[in-house]
């Protein structure tokens, strides 16, 4: 039987919680008090990392923290997926880097995380030896040198915040100083999975290279803890604009009711969502998947039921590379002559007049 351990864990600093993390299939055993079938095939094929304070909020074998980072045998399974469901390596001009949208790539600069989520869409690479190297860093460096049409630079991996911060500020210093480089933004799940790693010295550090902004990883409300809002403080306190990537996760957080409370709590930690991810077809995560109709009908018991700065924009990435679209609810039911017929938040029938301003009608052909 498993015994949470909140707030048990003894560890000084986060490389010594990243040090103690369960990695090996005799550890979580001996932990859980139970046994998981093909434990060590599993691991073996997408390693784990569980750090002691993640490993703190779970409080059952069948929980939400549980199910997202301990390993489950239908991993393994011949389901559907892509081993690369984004098709990032064929939009990849140097290993590493993805530059699919024109004024803006992603960077991969480090291939380890706090926690290795099950459902991640980069589970062929994270956690693996040799994907991010120092050559990997110096080319995508050198590309993004190169090509000025980039104003938007997203630092991703794994997790940028498991470098060590001056490692991490040698790759944002020399962004900085290229003068096509508008914007830097970190990926990072950090302020939810190790919060201990938000230090004053780590943000100190990346609010010299202003404008950074973060976007950080929750699912669900039981992730927003004191230690998080703490990280969550000292990041907007240094004037970094924080944003969320949810992913939405059968079983995690695929309800109305989870989903309110951690919008809201979020936005309480000073964090605005900005994407909900339909999750991604990555090979091993089917166990995960939802309807896209669950993902509408989340976005749509959000809007207007609470603040508008707790909805996130409700995101599916296109398998294959197409980019991503937003699926969002419709209010818009048709246009009626002169009005648009519409429905409001709560369902009602309302009709918008419209009023002929324009005057030419080669303008309004799209009616
Ligand atoms: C998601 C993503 C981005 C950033 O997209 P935004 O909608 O600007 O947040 C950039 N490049 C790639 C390859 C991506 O997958
Ligand atoms: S933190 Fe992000 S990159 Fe790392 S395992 Fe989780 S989802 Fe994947």
């Amino acid at each position: 039987m498993y015994k949470p351990l909140r707030d048990q864990h003894t560890a000084k600093n986060w490389k010594e919680l990243v040090a103690r993390s369960i990695q090996t299939a005799d550890q979580l055993q001996v932990l859980l008090g139970q046994g998981i079938p093909y434990l060590e095939n599993i691991i073996h094929r997408y390693p784990m990392r569980i750090n002691e304070y993640y490993l703190g909020l779970m409080e059952s074998t069948e929980d939400p923290i549980y199910m997202q980072c301990v390993p489950d045998p239908r991993e393994l399974q011949q389901g559907p997926g892509m081993v690369d469901p984004l098709a990032e390596e064929k939009h990849s001009p140097v290993p590493g880097l993805t530059h699919r949208y024109p004024d803006r790539v992603l960077f991969l600069v480090s291939n380890e995380c706090a926690v290795y989520c099950r459902f991640c869409n980069r589970k062929r690479k994270v956690g693996r030896k040799g994907i991010v190297t120092p050559n990997t860093i110096r080319e995508g460096i050198a590309y993004i040198k190169a090509n000025r049409q980039v104003r938007d630079v997203l630092l991703s991996g794994g997790d940028p915040f498991l470098l060590e911060t001056e490692e991490l500020e040698e790759i944002i210093a020399q962004l900085r100083d290229m003068p096509h480089i508008e914007i830097i933004r970190i990926g990072s799940r950090v302020p939810c999975t190790l919060p201990q790693r938000i230090t004053p010295r780590l943000v100190r550090m990346i609010s010299k290279y202003h404008p950074v902004y973060i976007n950080t990883h929750f699912n669900h409300p039981r992730e927003i803890t004191a230690e998080a809002s703490r990280a969550c403080a000292l990041l907007a306190d240094a004037g970094i604009p924080l944003g969320c990537q949810t992913v939405l996760l059968k079983g995690v957080n695929d309800n109305r009711e989870t989903m309110a409370l951690l919008m809201r709590g979020l936005v309480k930690m000073r964090v605005r969502p900005y994407y909900l991810f339909q999750c991604d077809q990555a090979k091993g995560t089917s166990h995960f998947w939802t309807h896209p109709q669950k993902g509408v009908d989340i976005i749509a018991s959000l809007i207007g039921h609470t603040s508008g700065i707790c909805v996130p924009h409700y995101c599916i990435d296109l398998p294959g590379g197409g980019g991503k679209i937003l699926h969002m609810p419709t209010y818009v039911e048709a246009y009626e002559n002169n009005a648009l017929a519409v429905r409001n938040f709560e369902g009602k029938r309302w009709r918008y007049p419209i009023y002929e301003f324009i005057a030419n009608k080669r303008e309004r052909s799209w009616l």
